[in-house]
């Protein structure tokens, strides 16, 4: 049987220490807090939002939810933008996405303060990934694979690490920061040739494709590292990720399961960022 790489147990290792860090900047006079924005409210988002505060007020990080109506037009969310923007006491901004069809994105994102970006949507933080500058900050789900790799106490160093997905949440930024880390990666995607056979060859193959089950055991090679990342609800309406976890669990040499895998550190991840914003 493969190593199970539980997400818990990293979310209790970070745990520890951001309660000293949350410790010590309200002895400074610091109160961290996130500032959550919303428009509209659908399930999927008040799910994750749920989540996400239930773990950062544990941690004693407060929350502030700016919920806007769907149909809120661009410039008075701008407005809205700026002035949390400009509030001392919103130490960094948290913006669901995708955003209604008549909100321009681009320059949504272009707005909010990259030292409040904790979730890397403004370009000058993408940069600074695609550099492999640590000051900015990486979006959170790559950085909750990394996390979970390091506590695992594997090294991607050398390593030949496919990524399946080459979206700008999750793939193409984790390649980059794999690549800071010395790993040789390669990117597959839909008109990937031989898709099957490049993943084979992975020592690490790390799924998000957004695709229930999609990847098989004809998809791995024995004593491979397995990351799921995929968050998706399979036929029976069961919460599943990108791999087929029954049947890849079979050959790989440590898997992570859905849920409890990636996704759960994500949040802690995310709450590690409000930190560092506050401290900065
Ligand atoms: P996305 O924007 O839909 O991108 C999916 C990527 O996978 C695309 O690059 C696509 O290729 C590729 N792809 C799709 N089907 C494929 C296939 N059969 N073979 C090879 N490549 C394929 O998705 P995303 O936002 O990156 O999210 C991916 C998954 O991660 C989703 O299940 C999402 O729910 C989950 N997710 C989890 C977390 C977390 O915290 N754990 C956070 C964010 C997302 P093309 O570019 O060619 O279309």
């Amino acid at each position: 049987m493969p190593v199970i790489m539980k997400g818990m147990e990293v979310v209790n290792r970070m745990k520890e220490k951001m309660l000293t860090e949350v410790e010590n900047l309200k002895k400074a006079g610091i109160e961290p807090c996130l500032g959550i924005v919303r428009l509209g409210a659908k399930p999927d988002d008040l799910a994750y939002e749920r989540g996400a505060i239930k773990r950062l007020e544990a941690l004693g990080i407060k929350c502030s939810v700016y919920e806007y109506p769907e149909n809120l037009a661009q410039q008075e969310f701008i407005d809205n933008l700026i002035r949390i923007n400009q509030d001392e006491k919103i130490h960094s901004i948290l913006l669901f996405r995708p955003l209604p069809k008549h909100i321009d994105e681009n320059e949504i994102k272009c707005i909010i303060n990259p030292k409040k970006d904790i979730d890397c949507l403004n370009p000058v933080n993408i940069a600074k990934v695609f550099e492999g500058d640590p000051t900015g900050y990486a979006p959170c789900t790559p950085e909750a694979v990394l996390e979970m790799l390091e506590h695992n106490d594997i090294s991607v160093e050398g390593k030949n690490v496919v990524v399946l997905g080459r979206s700008m949440v999750v793939g193409k930024p984790l390649a980059m920061m794999l690549l800071k880390k010395n790993a040789t990666v390669t990117i597959c995607h839909t008109k990937t040739k031989n898709l099957k056979e490049v993943c084979k060859k992975a020592e690490i193959l790390i799924a998000a494709v957004g695709k229930a089950k999609v990847v098989t055991a004809e998809y791995v090679g024995a004593g491979t590292v397995v990351i799921d990342v995929g968050i998706n609800v399979d036929a029976a309406g069961n919460l599943c990720g990108d791999v087929d976890f029954e049947s890849v669990s079979q050959i790989a040499s440590h898997i992570t399961p859905v849920p409890g895998g990636v996704g759960t550190v994500t949040t802690s991840v995310l709450a590690n960022h409000v930190l560092r914003a506050a401290k900065s």
